[in-house]
């Protein structure tokens, strides 16, 4: 080859958040009504007397869910829900969400409509509607897009980017259920693969695994927010994992944070399943991902109000950002906090 050849960049060189980082770079707001853009849970646009929020996202068949162990409505709810989440974690309420879809030969009407059947029902739940969407085959595999449209006000709106030193850090329901509840469908799938005819009993496990296939969002909780006139000064939906999400809320408030390790909560369910899977629950819990809860600051004036809500757990403070983001540790000892997107390249 002649002439200058061109640098070829490997995407798992910059990770996820390097790739949409450079990607989205160049890009600077013409509209005055845009007000946060790239890198919140969700986009929000001034509409004069409301905000509007929104939040879009991909699941992809073998990379976001496996349908040997994803029933169809599940998928199709689930879908739904991570959306959702995003504009709850904005404090904003959704109302509609558009849904596209590409499908194989491969399924049938009947399985399309039993996501359907699941999208439908994750409406009824969350109070929203389908507005609109797109179709298309697929060569291979079935790809699901879903866009979530919110409602918020300035006065609720929350952002990564608010903390501030001596915040306290909050975080809802449990931590790294969803993840070993996958770990354990993983571990039937590799079984049946092998002995096709064993049927597992998953009994014990049916909390771990509700947790990855059919997820909630965390409406009550943002419902509680506005009934009570709490306002967070920050917010993200636990989606990559605890330890990746509180990395974006230091990042964008500039600040560091400790959690205590005792201040974690985790399930008993996942707790003796990590054991049995020779995991400590606390990695679980920072790593896992895919919880959908919702990790959030307070001002410390709130704290006395925020203590007797319930399924929300006290888990830190906001420091300096060079005294770093660490767990206190059971043991006594600081351990820095370190941890990449959810990537998919590898
Ligand atoms: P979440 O985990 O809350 O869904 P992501 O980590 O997926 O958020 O995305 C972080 C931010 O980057 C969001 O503001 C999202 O809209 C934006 N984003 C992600 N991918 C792209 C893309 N390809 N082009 C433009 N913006 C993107
Ligand atoms: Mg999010």
């Amino acid at each position: 080859m002649h002439g200058k050849e061109q640098k070829k960049t490997e995407i798992k060189d910059l990770g996820e958040f390097g790739l949409i980082e450079r990607l989205t770079k160049g890009f600077t707001s013409k509209n005055p009504n845009t007000i946060k853009g790239v890198g919140d849970d969700a986009a929000v646009i001034d509409n004069g007397d409301h905000l509007t929020v929104v939040s879009t996202d991909l699941l992809i068949e073998g990379i976001h869910f496996d349908l040997m162990y994803t029933p169809l409505k599940h998928l199709g709810y689930k879908a739904v829900v991570v959306n959702l989440s995003d504009i709850y974690a904005m404090n904003a309420i959704p109302q509609q969400i558009t849904v596209s879809i590409a499908v194989s030969s491969r399924f049938s009407v009947e399985a399309i409509e039993e996501i359907y059947a699941g999208i439908q029902a994750a409406c009824d739940f969350y109070q929203v509607d389908l507005v609109g969407g797109d179709t298309s085959s697929s060569g291979k595999g079935l790809l699901l897009s879903v866009t979530a449209i919110g409602r918020g006000n300035l006065d609720w709106i929350t952002y990564r980017s608010g903390a501030s030193v001596g915040d306290i850090l909050c975080i809802t329901g449990d931590l790294g259920a969803a993840y070993i509840g996958l770990q354990i469908l993983e571990r039937e799938k590799q079984i049946f693969l092998s002995q096709p005819g064993v049927q597992p009993d998953l009994e014990e496990q049916s909390y771990i695994i509700g947790r990855q296939l059919k997820p909630e969002a965390r409406r009550d909780m943002v419902a509680l927010f506005h009934k009570t006139n709490l306002v967070p000064t920050s917010m993200i939906d636990v989606s990559d994992g605890l330890a990746s999400d509180l990395i974006q809320i230091c990042k964008q408030s500039g600040l560091g944070a400790y959690i205590e390790e005792t201040g974690v909560p985790i399930h008993p369910q996942t707790q003796m399943m990590a054991i049995k899977f020779n995991m400590d629950p606390i990695t679980c819990a920072l790593s896992g991902g895919e919880d959908y809860e919702l990790l959030f600051t307070i001002s410390p004036k709130d704290l006395p109000r925020v203590r007797l809500m319930p399924d929300i757990y006290i888990m830190g403070e906001m420091v300096k950002e060079k005294e770093g983001i660490n767990l206190h540790t059971k043991e006594g000892k600081m351990h820095p906090i370190t941890a990449q997107g959810w990537l998919h390249f590898e």
